[in-house]
């Protein structure tokens, strides 16, 4: 072993310094051990086995479910110069013959495989006939039915452990959970193996949530105030919701594209790839999309509707910002979704389970609903505590100004009173307001005492007042009933003036602080023509070399270039993201950019 692994880091990938965890893992498997790793998205997973896999005798073998995540990896490691290959159903005969090939010459160092290739009987003698520098499991969840992306060919890795005793092997995860934890290391016998846990805060990503009232609106607005080019994914519940989101924004101008289950595979690809290439900037989606996504530089992730649990939250949310720089996700919360989402629980069969997803389904509530900082929430979910509020959610910037509330709330409850409890929220803001739809005369609610006594405030301004008097157990609504507003118990001493009530006043737009200036990464500025310029440039490369943009370089490496502003090849291997082999390819393009932007 002639270079040591930080050595590799930089002569490689070019990058200065381990991320935390990084290093100690990298030298416990070139040691030989085992290691089971808890990583966020975008923590840096797979430095953790790529190094060891430079710095160990013998091939790699790297578990990867997805088809396009195996490819963009090889696609990135190939661009370091690195020798690494897939060996997956997409490879004509021909190409596999040839990685075989490879394989047994001892010519590749890395090579992903799909789990029920790897488990072949055929493939595992093969495997015997060559030297193995260890093995890694990435997306190790798919291992557990605890986890939320069970995938049964994945099962069968458990035998390796035995099949390959005394040869180093990876898992890593990103899933949180402490039993699906305990699930995967039972089934890959990791059981003895070193466990390491990195942080789970994301603390580049923006979390927002806002009372969603006129979503297509709000959304529209919140794309307005994004720089143009950024790209991001709109996560909608159907394929229906999807589509028309996906049009309405096409219809405005965007690049956008609807992705789900229901689009044939060829679509799905050319939506994919399209957004790989910076080609699409919006991607409308249901939860289908995602897991094939490692695109780091997703600058944005919109909730359209309300997720299931705070778990698939965190994991869609997490696509934002993997390259570090800063990232948004915004959530639009809507009473209307709640009932929907306990519906469809309802509907469920098993009773347990049907126990288990309310539960977390309030959490999410819990977290939409939540009065103090965002992130603090978040992860007091996962079990880590903050030492501080966050500084970067929408609580902490712009924190919501609690009011006296008591009189509106009686006006409200005293309406749903008045209408019989026979109605839901929007036939009770009717009346409050005064409206004179047809729905009123012809009930002849316009007789009613509580008839117009709340036309001074907003539709929305009732709505959110409404929903949070439901989420404080004030009103409740019959899911089974057209969500008809009731009161409960707990309404009696308010109506009576017995108890006074503060709450918080709704935030309806998407972004009432002032837009974050872009030109920062951390605290540095840099030059956003020339970013622009430089990510032109790194366009056209990708394209004639038919890789997506970020393989060449990613959007923080080029940010550095232009804060920085290398003017010689030494210079440019210092900013982070610049490797030997890409300088080498790539240096003077980039660099002539660079000098004839500076005489400009
Ligand atoms: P994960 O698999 O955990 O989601 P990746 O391995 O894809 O994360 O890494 C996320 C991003 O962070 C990638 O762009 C990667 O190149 C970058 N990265 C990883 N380790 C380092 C490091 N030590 N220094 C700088 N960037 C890093
Ligand atoms: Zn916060």
């Amino acid at each position: 072993m002639s270079e040591s692994p930080q050595e590799i880091l930089s002569r490689v990938f070019g990058y200065r310094q381990f991320r935390p965890l990084q290093q100690e893992i990298v030298q416990g498997l070139i040691d030989g051990e085992d290691a089971f790793v808890l990583m966020p998205t975008g923590g840096g997973k797979s430095l953790c086995y790529q190094i060891p896999a430079l710095c160990r005798q013998g091939v790699a073998i790297v578990v990867s479910p997805l088809i396009s995540l195996m490819k963009d990896q090889v696609d990135a490691l190939v661009a370091n110069g690195v020798s690494a290959a897939y060996y997956n159903s997409t490879l004509k005969s021909a190409e596999a013959r040839q990685v075989l090939a490879r394989l047994h010459q001892g010519q590749l160092d890395l090579l992903y495989i799909a789990p029920e290739r790897l488990m072949n009987q055929g493939f595992l003698e093969r495997l015997a006939e060559v030297p193995i520098g260890l093995f890694a499991i990435d997306e190790a969840h798919c291992v557990s039915q605890w986890g939320h992306d069970f995938r049964p060919e994945y099962v069968q890795l458990g035998r390796l452990r035995q099949h390959f005793a005394g040869i180093p092997l990876i898992a890593l995860t990103a899933t949180a959970d402490a039993q699906t934890r305990d699930d995967i290391r039972l089934r890959l016998g990791l059981d003895q193996a070193r466990c390491f846990v990195a942080g789970f805060d994301r603390p580049n990503i923006r979390y927002t949530v806002v009372d969603k009232h006129k979503p297509s609106a709000q959304l529209a607005a919140f794309l307005e105030s994004r720089a143009s080019g950024d790209a991001g994914i709109v996560y909608a519940l159907s394929r229906k919701r999807v589509e028309e989101v996906a049009a309405r924004l096409a219809a405005a101008g965007i690049q956008a594209a609807a992705y789900h289950a229901g689009l044939p595979g060829s679509e799905r690809r050319r939506v994919q790839e399209a957004f790989l290439r910076d080609e699409l900037q919006v991607v409308v989606a249901t939860v289908a999309f995602g897991m094939g996504i490692d695109k780091p530089n997703v600058r944005f992730v919109v909730h359209y509707d309300l997720p299931k649990n705070i778990e698939s939250y965190y994991q869609e949310t997490g696509r934002a910002g993997r390259d570090g720089l800063p990232a948004e996700a915004l959530l639009l919360f809507g009473y209307g979704d709640v009932a929907v989402a306990r519906g469809l629980i309802e509907q469920g069969g098993n009773p347990e389970q049907v126990r288990i997803e309310l539960h977390k389904l309030n959490a999410m509530i819990g977290f939409a609903e939540a009065l103090t900082c965002r992130r603090r929430v978040l992860l007091g979910y996962f079990g880590e505590r903050l030492e501080a509020d966050c500084g970067n959610c929408d609580f902490c910037l712009n924190p919501p100004q609690q009011y006296d509330a008591t009189v509106d709330a009686q006006k409200a409850l005293s309406c749903v009173y008045r209408v019989g409890q026979r109605f839901g929220v929007g036939h009770v803001i009717d009346v409050l307001r005064g409206s004179k739809n047809q729905r009123i005369l012809e009930l002849g609610h316009q007789r009613l005492s509580t008839y117009g006594i709340g036309a001074e405030q907003s539709r929305e301004g009732w709505s959110s007042l409404i929903r949070q008097l439901i989420h404080h157990g004030f009103l409740e609504q019959d899911v089974a009933n057209y969500s008809v507003l009731k009161l409960t118990e707990a309404a009696r001493p308010l109506l009576r003036g017995e108890q006074q009530l503060m709450l918080g006043k709704p935030r309806l737009r998407v972004r009432e602080q002032t837009r974050p200036t872009r030109k920062r990464i951390g605290e540095i500025d840099y030059d956003q023509e020339l970013f622009d310029a430089l990510r032109a440039l790194r366009k056209d490369i990708a394209r004639d070399a038919g890789v997506p943009p970020f393989v060449v370089f990613g959007d923080a490496t080029l940010a550095e270039m232009a804060a920085e502003l290398p003017t010689d090849s030494e210079a440019l291997l210092r900013i982070n993201g610049v490797g030997k082999h890409k300088l080498r390819r790539y240096g003077d393009r980039f660099l002539e950019e660079i000098v004839s932007h500076l005489g400009r």
